[in-house]
């Protein structure tokens, strides 16, 4: 007997370790390298399609809290992301290359793992599979049509979308250093970012051709869909001529180490492999047309002769409506996904309506102990709001509103425990720093309450 993984990304690869490392027979499938979706691009697993960036190491961070549970946990993902990480700051960045070999060789090497290259088109061409104890549906934003329209289907509710984009990438030995320099803002930590600087006639040079510039098509695409947490440069630029001297292009902390000298705007520029030769345009994503990118980011000081490594893309992200029909385990809860169905089904992902690399592994890793918990008869674990990990999960299962939108890690949709806000006050820092506390402590309980599941079988 086996569980059924379609989509080996984030989810999927985090929930196959999961129930692998407990003893559970794994059968993986991906489509590629059969298919590749818009922009997956290799064939290895757990592939970062944009961003090298898995945002703040911070513990008192939201996305730094959810890393840490993870790392607690025993994610599989952490482990890869800690050991291929690239200088970045306060952030965790990695090497998009080693980082999904890594994940791929641990995976390749589970003898319980099963990896199947091909592509799904329907769910009963998997629970048609004698061997089929669980199946979890992981194919992400980008999850290959007929798939999709399988599910919807199955679901009754529809898809929900969003339009995503990515930011260019351009090769170090390209950029003019006469201009560019490392720096970090504020002085703080080591200068792991390559910063283009700007005064105000460039600036507004900048900007005007930015706002004309021509866009790709891109079908079906409308402004008001766009995810306000990955929004492309043009429309930000649209908002304003100052709103990217508030984002992206921020200034302030930023001076020039050998003159000491301060900018009107910064473009700043973050590594994106370990051999130090590329770097991605950070909070640049964008749907300029290829040759327009080339243009209007080559008006960047320092950036005047970039080659481009990968220009910048935008996708239909496609998610589903899942308040209602998942439980906070992310199990199908809701009857009638199909007559045909007899065993248990679970979504992880960002198809889930989670958002971001971490967060999709999040909900992996917590599909792929309740998918064990399922098959080896031990009791559920959902984890509680006090934690990012299951503060995300309850949204995910649980939203109460019109609009079902994805969800990153923040605080705001975790419900502390009462003495946190008794016990910090007004002071916000402390606030964040209790609420992070106490989540890590709660994990530590529950590993403890549930040693069937936390020290059971894991082979590290
Ligand atoms: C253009 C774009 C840019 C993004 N940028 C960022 C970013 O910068 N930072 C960030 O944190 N998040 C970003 N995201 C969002 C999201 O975090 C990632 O998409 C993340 O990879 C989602 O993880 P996942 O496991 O849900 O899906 P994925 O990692 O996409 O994995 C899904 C897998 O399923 C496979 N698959 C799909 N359909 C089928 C099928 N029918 N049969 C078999 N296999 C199938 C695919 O080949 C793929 O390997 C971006 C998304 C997109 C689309």
């Amino acid at each position: 007997m086996a569980v059924y993984i379609i989509g080996g990304g984030f989810a999927g690869c985090e929930a196959a370790w999961q129930l692998a490392s407990r003893g559970i027979k794994v059968v993986l499938i991906d489509m590629k390298p059969e298919r590749f979706s818009p922009a997956h691009v290799s064939s290895g697993l757990c592939e970062l399609v944009c961003s090298n960036s898995f945002k703040s190491s911070d513990v008192n961070t939201a996305s730094g809290l959810l890393k840490e549970e993870m790392r607690r946990i025993g994610s599989v993902v952490m482990k890869a992301a800690d050991a291929n990480k690239v200088p970045a700051g306060s952030a965790l960045a990695v090497d998009r290359v080693l980082f999904s070999s890594y994940i791929t060789g641990v995976l390749d090497d589970m003898p319980l793992v099963e990896i199947r290259r091909r592509v799904v088109s329907s769910v009963s061409e998997v629970i048609s599979e004698p061997d089929t104890e669980a199946l979890i549906i992981a194919t992400g934003p980008l999850t290959d049509r007929a798939l999709c329209d399988d599910i919807t289907e199955r679901l009754g509710t529809g898809a929900l979308s969003f339009f995503d984009a990515a930011a260019p990438v351009v090769y170090k030995d390209s950029i003019d250093f006469g201009k560019a320099f490392f720096a970090s803002r504020y002085g703080k930590g080591d200068s792991d970012y390559i910063n283009c600087p700007m005064n105000r006639e460039e600036y507004h040079a900048f900007y005007n051709e930015l706002v004309g510039a021509q866009c790709a098509e891109v079908r079906d695409f409308d402004k008001g869909d766009v995810y306000e947490g990955c929004m492309p440069v043009e429309v930000m630029a649209g908002r304003g001529p100052d709103t990217l001297r508030y984002g992206p292009m921020k200034p302030v902390g930023i001076r020039n180490p050998s003159t000491g000298e301060n900018y009107y705007a910064v473009v700043q520029l973050r590594r994106d492999d370990a051999a130090d030769s590329m770097y991605n345009m950070v909070g640049f994503q964008t749907r300029l047309k290829f040759g327009e990118q080339k243009r209007v980011f080559g008006m960047i000081p320092g950036l005047e002769n970039a080659e481009f490594a990968r220009y910048g893309v935008m996708h239909k992200n496609t998610y589903i409506r899942s308040p209602g029909v998942l439980d906070a385990t992310y199990e199908v809860s809701k009857t009638g996904f199909g007559d045909d169905v007899s065993v248990p089904v679970f979504f992880a992902g960002q198809i889930t309506g989670v958002e971001g690399y971490i967060e999709s592994a999040s909900s992996g890793l917590v599909a792929g102990l309740n998918a064990y918990s399922k098959v080896s008869g031990a009791a559920g674990i959902i984890f509680p709001q006090s934690t990012q990990i299951g503060a995300l999960a309850a949204y995910a299962s649980g939203y109460g509103g019109p609009d079902f939108q994805p969800m990153g890690a923040n605080f705001g949709i975790m419900i502390p425990d009462p003495a946190v806000s008794a016990n910090a006050g007004k002071d916000k820092k402390k606030k964040k720093e209790l609420i992070s506390g106490g989540s890590l402590d709660i994990l530590e309980h529950i590993k403890s309450d549930r040693s069937d599941i936390f020290e059971s079988s894991i082979r590290q």
